[in-house]
């Protein structure tokens, strides 16, 4: 191992323990991650060692196009070179073009867009913006919704690890089961603003609704007078096989908010995109709800994103890639006897264990295989796929086959756990 990297990764991670927190380094080290990421190229990532990492993690979910996809570093490099942030006095064409083409891709009638830069930002416009559209205080939510940390995102997300240590959150949020349409109708009164649903809860570990869930949630929003906002932060952008996770259902919510896959995994972008009737207050006073930066790189780039999605036609790109990742999942599961479920929706793919450690063991083993999938934090037992949508059939291959050895090693080390021992 070289001396001199060795070095730059131990002084590195000396700052991480100093000034960022040490916490990080200890879980560092016991992903079995004890380097520094230096660059990364598609779908693979390449460490201060050299070594190469299949990145089927995509942080999580972030690199929708893999990592540095040409068309889309093109897009921001213009922006860099001309003048990456706007001055916000003037109006500019990357953010008006933007706009224009989330409307378009969108689905019905939604239309106008608030821009922020993560997808806590943008939930927080869609919370706010209920409330002031239909001048009622209240929001549904579902338990075990991520929605983002920031206090009014934090109050609709439904893990109580997260949010007990901050209370009292944003008053008037109330929590449903998730996949439950009536225990919606059960919970809206008439102080109700919205409801607000993930289309399949990402970081909760890829649980997906019965089908028909959206759809009825919908209806009855309709028939009592109640907005839905859907959070499409992980499952938009293509990530399940159609631009926007609702297309599945045919549901048009009245907001839809997303982020991590806009900016292409070059910049960190985020939006609330609305219908027509919901702005007026907005309009009314356009300084009510702002945010200083002006992302001219992150909207150009969220525009080659785009464009590169429609073009190279990777929408049912996504849903081969899921299929046949979870085809290969499920064949190295069987008999296992340590996997309780695989599922998901295009490049969106859950593998439930039985066991929270051995979701670890199994995530920490293909990390010595050089290949980087997602534990999820909000649900232990579960190991997240979120591969870009440019994988090759080779890469997926790559993906499983590491998993089959990953989980067959995690067997051996617990048959010799469980072994009753011969010297006793
Ligand atoms: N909404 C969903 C569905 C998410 O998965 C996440 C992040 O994982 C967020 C919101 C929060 O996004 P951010 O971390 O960019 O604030």
């Amino acid at each position: 191992m070289n001396r001199d990297t060795e070095a730059r990764v131990m002084r590195v991670y000396r700052q991480y323990a100093d000034h960022l927190n040490p916490a990080w380094v200890r879980l560092f080290k016991f992903a079995g991650l004890e380097t520094l990421e230096v660059e990364a190229e598609g779908a693979i990532i390449r460490d201060a060692y050299g070594r190469e990492y299949l990145d089927f993690a995509a942080g999580p979910s972030v690199f929708i196009l893999g990592h540095r996809h040409p068309k889309v570093v093109e897009a921001a490099r213009r922006e860099l070179d001309r003048m990456p942030l706007s001055v916000r006095m003037m109006a500019n064409e990357p953010m008006g073009e933007l706009a224009e083409l989330l409307a378009q891709v969108t689905p019905g009638d939604l239309q106008y867009v608030f821009f922020c830069n993560s997808g806590a930002e943008a939930n927080e416009a869609a919370i706010k913006l209920a409330r002031l559209a239909t001048g009622r205080p209240e929001i549904i939510a579902t338990t075990g919704a991520f929605h983002g940390k920031t206090l009014g995102a934090l109050s609709v997300s439904g893990r109580d690890m997260y949010r007990a240590p901050f209370e009292p959150l944003v008053p008037g949020i109330v929590h449903v089961p998730f996949g439950d349409a009536g225990a919606v109708a059960s919970a809206i009164t008439p102080r109700t603003a919205a409801v607000i649903l993930e289309p399949i809860q990402g970081e909760t570990g890829v649980v997906i609704p019965p089908d028909g869930y959206l759809r009825a949630v919908r209806d009855l929003c309709d028939r009592r007078g109640v907005l839905l906002i859907l959070d499409e932060v992980q499952t938009g952008m293509g990530r399940t096989g159609r631009m926007w996770a609702c297309e599945h259902e045919g549901v048009t919510p009245d907001m839809l908010t997303t982020a991590k896959g806009l900016g292409g995994g070059v910049a960190p972008v985020g939006a609330m995109i609305a219908r027509p009737r919901l702005w007026e207050p907005m309009v009314k006073d356009p300084l009510i709800h702002t945010t200083t930066f002006g992302n001219r790189l992150g909207w150009a780039a969220a525009i080659a994103t785009i464009r590169v999605i429609l073009d190279d036609d990777l929408l049912p790109r996504a849903t081969a890639i899921g299929n046949r990742l979870m085809a290969g999942l499920r064949q190295a599961a069987a008999g296992s006897g340590l996997v309780a479920d695989v599922r998901g929706r295009g490049c969106l793919v859950g593998v439930e264990f039985t066991d929270a450690d051995v979701a670890f063991l199994v995530m920490a083993a293909m990390v010595q295989r050089q290949v980087l999938v997602f534990y999820s934090t909000n649900r232990r037992e579960v190991v997240r796929f979120a591969p870009p949508l440019i994988a090759t059939d080779t890469q997926v291959d790559r993906a499983v086959s590491a998993f089959a050895d990953a989980l067959a090693e995690a067997q051996t080390l617990l048959a010799e756990v469980t072994a009753p021992s011969t010297t006793e």
